[in-house]
């Protein structure tokens, strides 16, 4: 049963105007299920309708299976549970700037990085719009908080479930709905590049935040099986145009994994191939390069770059005119990375 989470407006309309309600109605139950209260709690439907509406469709939001909480910094990690009893995860992160979420958009992944722990067992299924929308409302609903950006990154690649994707970057849009800007969205892919065209031409300003992880195919290709479908001059090619069409800078992460990505000489290289790729004279695309030392996950054996491995490297990328960050660990105590705890709690 579709979710009652992946309805638009319009479409929930139609739907009430076929059982016989009044299409009115539909506005209300859109925003109160958007603002967090369940058709079960709400005063102003009748038992008959949400009777009819239950048998329809499924009006759960996600279950709170598992929550952890960082005593260093309050980040949440939340393992949701959804109707089919597949489990997802979520994190919550607090900003200066307000809350971000992180969450998912597949359960499992099948693009097979070889660095992370969501894809060990393949990809189960397709996330549908709903149930993006209910990481969202149910972490609200749970901390009773406002989240006000939202980052593409949890478990699955959302390039690869592209059509529930843009819905729900759509729904989530809406002033009567959860209501976040989308700039104040970020979608993080591995690189699925004809998908990146077909996003740009939509014209959604939201950032895009690619995984590079590798200056050349060699590398790359070793790490991720994804550039042996497209390079990395193809997907650079794909980032380009993104811009060109979109004016959005563009953000690439870099996982440092020792020996295999992190010399000096790698971040020349990736300074330059960045340079040459997507900078000419006439142009200067704004670029931003988050390093993250590669949180290790037991089966790939791959080790953290140290610190002054991180800051070499980063230092290489700065002289270059390549603006780069490390990131900043949130939650280190509570396995916050994706996929960790939904791989443990399926072994248990
Ligand atoms: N499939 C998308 C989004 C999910 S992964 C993508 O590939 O971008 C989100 C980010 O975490 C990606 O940049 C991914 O490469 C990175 N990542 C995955 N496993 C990691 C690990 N063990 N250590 C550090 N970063 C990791």
């Amino acid at each position: 049963m579709k979710n009652i989470l992946s309805y638009t407006p319009d479409e929930l309309k139609a739907l009430m105007v076929e059982i016989g309600e009044p299409a009115y109605r539909a506005g209300q139950i859109f925003s109160q299920l958007h603002k967090g209260i369940a058709l079960s709690e709400m005063t102003n439907v009748g038992k008959k309708t949400k009777a009819e509406l239950e048998s329809l469709m499924d009006c759960a939001f996600p279950l709170v299976r598992r929550k952890l909480v960082s005593a260093l910094d309050g980040t949440v990690k939340y393992l949701f549970e959804l109707s089919d009893k597949n489990c997802i995860e979520s994190v919550v992160m607090k900003y200066e700037h307000g809350y971000t979420i992180c969450i998912s958009s597949q359960v499992g992944c099948r693009m097979g990085c070889r660095f992370c722990a969501s894809t060990i067992a393949g990809k189960v299924r397709d996330l549908e719009a709903g149930e993006l929308l209910g990481q969202i409302i149910a972490a609200q609903r749970d901390l009773n908080i406002r989240i006000s950006n939202v980052v593409m990154m949890g478990i699955g690649e959302p390039l690869d479930n592209f059509d529930n994707v843009v819905k729900f970057l759509r729904i989530v849009n809406l002033p009567e709905g959860i209501n976040i800007g989308y700039r104040h969205i970020s979608l993080s892919t591995c690189g699925v590049v004809p998908k990146i065209y077909e996003l740009s031409k939509l014209d959604l300003p939201i950032t895009l935040s690619i995984s590079l992880h590798a200056p050349d195919d060699d590398t790359r290709s070793a790490i991720m099986p994804v550039n042996n479908a497209w390079g990395v001059g193809e997907l650079l090619d794909a980032c380009r145009e993104y811009y060109k069409v979109t004016g959005r800078r563009m953000s690439f992460e870099y996982t440092l994994i020792s020996g295999k990505n992190d010399s000096p000489d790698s971040a020349v290289h990736l300074a330059n191939v960045l340079n040459s790729k997507l900078r000419s004279r006439s142009e200067t695309m704004p670029i931003h390069v988050n390093l993250i030392p590669v949180n290790e996950v037991e089966e790939s054996g791959f080790k953290s770059s140290g610190r002054d491995s991180v800051r070499r490297f980063a230092a290489e990328l700065e002289k270059r005119g390549i603006r780069a960050t490390v990131r900043r660990t949130l939650g280190s105590d509570i396995n916050a990375s994706c996929g960790q705890l939904r791989r443990e709690e399926s072994q248990s």
